[in-house]
């Protein structure tokens, strides 16, 4: 049976005329669902009893089990398990602008990228939009407050499960849904160029990041098998195209790892390679693990490579390191349960 949380708003009004209902009881489920947030299909008071039967019928309305949290300093990091039993992580950022969820999109992930802890333990399976939308719904829950921010960077390539990642952007961006901004919401990818040709036609307001993380081909496909697929030669000019056409900005993750990726040339071979298209970087202090053996840039070094950038004008922040007590380099947590330690 289908999870109630997996449906749009546009579904659930069709599924309400195939019944020969009115379709304006898709948004009185979507505000029992998400503003009164119930937890059974009984409490939706106006919805009368025999569509509530019917509904009974047709969808389960099963949360999502947490197994772990893990909290440090404004962090919380949740494992959840599925109805199968598979396991996934989501891991909540507490800002002064408000609170940021990092979601995951499968179980285990097949892009191979070597620094990565999520690639490790290979792709078993997508998530469905439902699982996706559970993990903001239990921690905020969980938290007592809102999320106002939803970043797709936990396990997975999401642009390797695009459908019910654009289903559940849709769910979460519904004015009666959670209402979460489209520019509040940030797809994070390896660089899938013919996903990122299809997102540019859909014309969302939502957020695109690439994790670039090397300034060429070479250094490039050694840490990320996928650039030997799209080898930053074709991905360049396909987003600059995405930046014409949508008129939106860039960014750019460039994970910082200690002499490999963080010296001065390779700053400068970065900005000549971003020149002129809208776009900025993002220098991610790298979140060691204890399976894989690159180490992260010193703060000097990184101050050096953000100030390199800065003075060949390309626009660049520092990401805010967030729980290395908590495992929180995507994966780490579930790799750590599911080798039983
Ligand atoms: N597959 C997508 C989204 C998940 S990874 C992608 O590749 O973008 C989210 C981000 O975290 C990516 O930029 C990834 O390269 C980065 N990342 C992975 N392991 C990390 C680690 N140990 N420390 C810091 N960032 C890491």
């Amino acid at each position: 049976m289908k999870n109630i949380y997996g449906e749009t708003h546009q579904q659930l009004e069709q599924y309400f005329l195939d019944l020969g209902e009115k379709k304006f009881k898709a948004t009185q489920v979507f505000e029992w669902l998400y503003e009164k947030r119930v937890s059974s299909f009984e409490e939706m008071s106006n919805v009368k009893k025999s569509v509530i039967q019917v509904l009974q019928q047709d969808y389960v309305m099963e949360p999502l089990k947490i197994m772990d949290i893990l909290t440090d300093v404004d962090v919380h990091k949740y494992l959840f398990q599925l109805s199968d039993g598979e396991k996934v992580e989501a891991v909540l950022m507490k800002h002064d602008y408000g609170n940021s969820i990092c979601v995951s999109t499968q179980v285990g992930c097949n892009m191979g990228c070597t620094f990565c802890e999520s690639g490790r333990l290979k792709k078993r399976r997508n998530l469905e939009a439902y699982e996706m939308v559970l993990q903001l719904l239990m921690v905020e829950e969980h938290l007592g407050e809102r999320i106002s921010r939803v970043v797709l960077m936990g396990i997975g390539e999401p642009f390797d499960n695009y459908e019910n990642v654009m289903k559940f952007i849709d769910i979460i961006n519904h004015p009666k849904g959670m209402a979460i901004g489209a520019r509040h919401i940030t797809i994070s990818t390896c660089g899938i160029i013919p996903k990122i040709k299809e997102f540019m036609k859909e014309k969302r307001q939502v957020n695109l990041a690439i994790s670039l993380h090397a300034p060429n081909d070479t250094l490039r496909s050694r840490l990320m098998p996928i650039n030997k697929s799209y080898p930053l030669t074709e991905l360049i000019p396909v987003l600059k195209e995405y930046v014409d056409e949508t008129h939106r900005r860039l960014t750019f993750e460039y994970i910082m790892l200690k002499g490999i990726n963080d010296q001065k040339v390779h700053a400068i071979e970065l900005a000549k390679l971003l020149r002129g298209i809208n776009c900025y970087v993002n220098l991610i202090p790298y979140n060691e693990t204890s399976h894989i053996e690159y180490e992260k840039s010193s703060k000097e070094r990184i101050l050096q490579f953000y100030d390199t950038l800065k003075k060949e004008k390309i626009n660049v922040t520092i990401r805010r390191e967030f729980g290395s007590k908590v495992m929180a380099a995507c994966g780490q947590l579930r790799s750590h349960y599911e080798e039983g330690k």
